[in-house]
């Protein structure tokens, strides 16, 4: 029987355990294995974290604990599933509603989707409380629990609905809901993903606190390596279904032992790999749909050898921690590869610093600019007031630079966006571009400079037409501008932009719905570059992206900024990003700047509090790369 990580101490304390859990999908295609012999055991009070990049079945293998598997292509055909001395699969679908919320309990990533929104948040929570005495005493509940996760008001909140409050407060009411009924295991599948920073560390500092105060295991869903530092005792790594790699969270950090691990860590960005490609993790995971006869990682590991394509390598394990690769055992051929360091491997990925760019007068010069919007009441709807999303913002980006905007969510960043793209005529203050005031000029003179200005969106998918064809979508802004005379030309530019950002020519024939999501914004940023712009303002454009997509996405943004010269404001929350690609930083707070300067300046000593208080609430890892020497040591297969 094939294992994944053995179920340690199945002892008093094991809340959860899991053995060689197997859940397939039936398909047109054939059956895919999309959880392929995973075991794992989590103890009271701890956190396992379940990290991998999107369609590795991590989220399936939740909905197979919560026996919530979507019926009839899916089934889980094989394995155990232990809730204390309780076989979760051998319940009925009535006792395992008994179950669910009760012993189990779950947040997901969008409380949006998981809240009613036609009953009140106090309600929610009461049906999920456990048998009370009375109404009152159920009430009184409600709001200590409503209290408990830090909602201010409790009392007045109860009777609110879902769309009366933010996404961190709705979160935190799926958390009071979770907790209501006091579950022995938390399934949290991507809690924080949809958070701004701020946000998030407060949600996982809540989650920490409360399962101190509880004891609830925690099986935490994340493809983020930051949440993984900040909240997990255990990490298990998942790769095409299975657990390639599980270890302590300090040993974790310190010694990733799978190539997968080692490469997940290479693609984040950072201020130290500035001027470098990140690493990428090239391809895609393989289709679930076909029987393996060597490492499903073996496509896209620099260190495969003959053995990974003619061996499945087995599950490795030592004292709390395990790995699934030929590298660590014994009968490696060890002559076949050697593979370096990690450190030396990003020390090879290239040296290569970013010339920088003559500094030059700003290409965009942002002045005093405000954008109000009014608050109208009334039946005559007189205006009282004003919301000042963007007030005397001031700032100028010099050509062939990179200037960050960053803060939280209804900081104004966006906002400042629309308003340099004149997509929201600003109230006051002045756009200049390339010293041309585009406050000032009307639709129709914006209309001949807009394709020196263009725009990529956090979701390439709502911003590409679903009907077009991608060779239609590039041909369309370069038809509307009057590029290129002919369609011939059009077409041949349209497989040049698809080149250069490295999707095939036969793309253009394709519609958006066919590719993944890194591949569709590498359309957006063609689409963006078929107008030939100087500028691109991009909008959170990797914050919905695996991190090794991301990487390739910014190195890409990168590469194309060296090679045309390109200008970029980038909006964003991700601090790595803005270590590794920004020269200049703008922090955005209440529709103001509060700090401005350079990136490693802002970023390493910031002056102004709020900054302080943005910085601090990044979880923090602390890479391999940083130091000298790495793992792979223990190649010798003792793990
Ligand atoms: Fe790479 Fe081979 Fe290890 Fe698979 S078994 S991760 S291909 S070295």
């Amino acid at each position: 029987m094939e294992r994944g990580t053995r179920s340690r101490g199945a002892g008093n304390d094991t809340v959860l355990r899991v053995e060689n859990l197997k859940t397939y999908f039936d398909t047109p295609e054939g059956t895919v294995r999309a959880v392929d012999g995973v075991s794992f055991a989590i103890r009271r009070g701890e956190t396992l974290a379940l990290l991998g990049e999107s369609g590795c079945g991590k989220s399936i293998t939740a909905l197979s604990l919560l026996q919530l598997v979507p019926e009839p292509a899916g089934r889980i055909v094989a394995g155990e599933v232990w809730l204390g001395d309780q076989d979760v699969l051998a319940l009925s679908e009535r006792d395992m509603r008994r179950v669910r919320g009760r012993r189990m309990a779950t947040i997901f990533q969008e409380p949006q989707t998981s809240l009613n929104p036609v009953l009140t948040v106090g309600l929610q929570i009461r049906e999920a409380l456990p048998d009370v005495a009375d109404e009152r005493a159920a009430r009184r509940r409600v709001i200590e629990l409503l209290e408990s996760v830090g909602i201010p008001q409790a009392p007045e909140r109860y009777d609110a609905y879902p769309h009366q409050l933010s996404g961190g407060m709705k979160q935190r009411v799926m958390i009071a809901m979770a907790l209501a009924a006091e579950p022995e295991l938390l399934i949290a599948d991507e809690p924080t993903t949809a958070l701004d920073v701020t946000t998030q560390a407060q949600i996982l500092k809540l989650l920490k606190e409360l399962q101190r105060q509880t004891g609830t295991a925690v099986l935490l869903i994340t493809h983020d390596l930051g949440v993984v530092a900040e909240m997990a005792d255990q990490v298990a790594v998942m790769y095409a279904g299975q657990i390639v790699e599980f270890a302590s969270r300090a040993a974790f950090f310190r010694e990733p032992r799978h190539p997968y691990s080692q490469k997940l860590f290479r693609s984040l960005p950072n201020r130290l790999k500035r001027g470098v490609s990140l690493d990428v993790i090239a391809g895609a995971v393989p289709r679930l749909d076909q029987e393996f006869r060597g490492c499903r990682f073996l496509e896209r590991c620099d260190f495969a050898w003959d053995r990974c394509r003619a061996e499945v390598p087995r599950w490795l394990e030592g004292a709390d921690k395990g790995v699934r690769c030929h590298l660590y055992d014994p009968p490696a051929d060890r002559a076949a590869r050697e593979p370096g360091s990690l450190a030396n491997a990003v020390a090879s990925e290239g040296t290569a610093r970013r010339a920088t760019p003559e500094r030059s007068r700003g290409l965009l010069e942002v002045k005093n600019l405000k954008v109000y919007f009014p608050v109208q009441r009334g039946l005559l709807q007189r205006v009282v007031d004003y919301v000042r999303a963007v007030d005397e913002v001031s700032f100028s980006v010099p050509a062939g630079r990179t200037l960050a905007l960053v803060g939280e969510s209804g900081s104004g960043k966006t906002t400042v966006g629309k308003g340099i793209l004149q997509l929201i005529r600003p109230t006051a203050g002045e756009v200049l571009f390339d010293g041309q005031a585009l406050t000032r000029l009307s639709e129709r003179e914006l209309r001949p400079l807009r394709r020196q200005f263009q725009v990529i969106f956090q979701d390439p998918y709502s911003s590409l037409d679903p009907r077009m064809q991608v060779g239609e979508i590039l041909e369309e802004g370069m038809r509307a501008q009057r590029l290129l005379g002919d369609a011939r030309a059009r077409s041949k530019r349209a497989a040049e932009l698809l080149a250069q950002v490295g999707l095939p020519a036969s793309a253009r024939h394709r519609y958006p719905h066919e590719f993944s999501g890194g591949q569709r914004q590498r359309i957006s940023i063609a689409r963006a570059l078929a107008v030939e712009p100087r500028l691109i303002v991009c909008d959170e454009p990797t914050s919905a992206l695996d991190v090794s997509v991301q990487a390739q996405v910014l190195n890409l943004l990168r590469r194309l900024q060296e090679e045309l010269g390109l200008t970029y404001l980038f909006i964003t929350h991700n601090l790595g990003v803005v270590e590794y690609l920004a020269d200049e930083v703008a922090v955005m707070y209440r529709g103001r700047i509060v700090e401005q300067g350079g990136a490693e300046e802002v970023l390493t000593r910031p002056q102004h509090s709020y900054t302080q208080a943005l910085l601090a609430a990044v979880p923090k890892i602390e890479l391999p790369a940083e130091r000298t020497a790495l793992p792979v040591s223990g190649r010798d297969g003792r793990a």
